[in-house]
């Protein structure tokens, strides 16, 4: 495209919020033949809250305060619901010792002598905890679209909180308009796999990859790419950045991380994703009207 048809297509998006860095962003994003979304905070709104409780032998609001004690140290979006959950109720805070995270499966902390796990099945596994008496219980939250937080005290399953994050409004018309344009679109997470297949049918994306590991992301992208496909990947930033980075083009949400805006070619300033569809379209327009 000649500079000034460069200059006006990327002038339209900034009128609308839709912020294109480069010139070769702004060519390449009709090109792309594949669109990743990610789940958290892209496809669903990002703000999970706290919706189901399940307390085994134990108080409910203790249960509540040991794992919102744990969570309170973490950054993740669902250990903020868990938190804001207790602070919401008033439920006792206690310190915590040893804290510590682990990427893509949940938290670790000892209150009083006494040790806390907090997070997903694989987390469990991997401390040898059984959970055969909570797992038709994790099923029907997952199965809901909902993710199903385990806590642990001592190497024993003590509850279940299921956490649900809303799917934005406009998320299932912006997939079905890029699957109009001829896209594969694909949701990725780190999210479980019961969990992701229902988001995934809610908003009917074609593919979805889940239990992917935050480092993984970016390999994901890599192997379309290898198999000689453009991809267009659409992220907040929050474990994603790399992905953004490595995909054709990169676009950030805007109310995501400064990460993601400083990692992407394309920033979405609404938060909208009908602007990427827009911005695919705008790309499009812009090439054709040139040649
Ligand atoms: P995504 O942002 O794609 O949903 P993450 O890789 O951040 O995925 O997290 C994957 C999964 O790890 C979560 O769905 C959850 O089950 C678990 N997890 C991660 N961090 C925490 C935490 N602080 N508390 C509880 N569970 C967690
Ligand atoms: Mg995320």
């Amino acid at each position: 495209a000649t500079p000034t048809a460069i200059m006006v297509g990327s002038g339209k998006g900034a009128e609308l919020g839709v912020l294109i860095k480069s010139g070769e962003a702004l060519e390449m994003l009709h090109r792309v033949d594949v669109v990743i979304l990610d789940k958290t905070g892209t496809i669903t709104e990002g703000r999970p809250s706290v919706i189901d409780l399940k307390p085994i032998f134990i108080d409910e609001e203790e249960l509540i305060s040991y794992a919102a004690s744990i969570e309170r140290l973490s950054e993740h979006p669902l250990a903020e619901a868990v938190y804001e959950y207790a602070k919401d109720k008033g439920i006792k805070i206690y310190d915590v010792e040893d804290f510590k995270s682990i990427t893509g499966h949940g938290v670790y902390g000892r209150i009083r002598e006494r040790e806390i796990l907090v997070g997903n099945t694989k987390l469990m596994k991997e401390y040898g905890i059984d959970i055969s008496n909570v797992e038709e219980y994790i099923e029907d939250i997952s199965k809901h679209g909902r993710t199903a937080i385990i806590v642990a005290i001592d190497n024993e399953v003590k509850g279940v909180i299921g956490i649900a994050d809303r799917v934005k409004e406009n998320s299932k018309r912006a997939i079905e308009l890029i699957k109009n344009m001829k896209k594969k679109v694909v949701m990725l997470t780190g999210d479980n796999y019961l969990t992701a297949k229902a988001i995934a049918g809610e908003v009917k994306v074609h593919e979805f990859i889940a239990e992917v590991l935050p480092q993984n992301k970016a390999d994901v992208v890599k192997e379309y790419q290898s198999k000689n496909k453009r991809v267009l990947m659409i992220g907040d930033g929050i474990n994603d950045a790399p992905a953004l980075v490595q995909a054709d083009v990169g676009m950030a949400i805007g109310s995501g991380t400064d990460i993601a805006i400083e990692s992407a070619d394309v920033v979405l300033m609404k938060s909208d994703l009908l602007d990427a569809a827009y911005a695919i379209e705008l790309s499009r327009k812009t090439i054709k009207n040139i040649k």
